[in-house]
């Protein structure tokens, strides 16, 4: 048994989260960690989400040289392989985004030919 120090009552040892706490689980409880905690599902990743994440990284990598070297092929392979990731995971603001990245340095790639 042991005193908790924020509502002063005696309770068993299991109720203290580790053997050095003084304030028993009741009062460490918070609502708002307890909702956070159940609208978090633990969810693993698909096949396809995990392969399609994996060419996102490669994109991101194409991009990122893509910024070093303006480059337009970087930026088209980088956008294309990106495009990929964000369809599969139905984020449309972010596909929308690189269509248009897509289209505006294919644009720029023909112009120069
Ligand atoms: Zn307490």
């Amino acid at each position: 048994m042991r005193k908790c120090n924020v509502c002063k009552q005696k309770r068993p040892d299991w109720f203290f989260k580790t053997p050095k706490n003084k304030t028993c689980r009741k009062c460490e409880y918070r609502w708002w960690r307890h909702i956070l905690r159940l609208m978090v599902r633990e969810r693993k990743l698909t096949p396809l989400e995990r392969m399609s994440s994996r060419i996102g990284y490669m994109g991101t990598g194409f991009l990122i040289a893509g910024q070093w070297t303006i480059e337009p092929m970087l930026y088209i392979a980088g956008f294309s392989c990106v495009i990929i990731q964000v369809i599969v995971r139905r984020q449309w603001n972010l596909v929308a985004l690189q269509l248009n990245g897509l289209i505006a340095w294919t644009i720029h790639l023909l112009k120069n030919i």
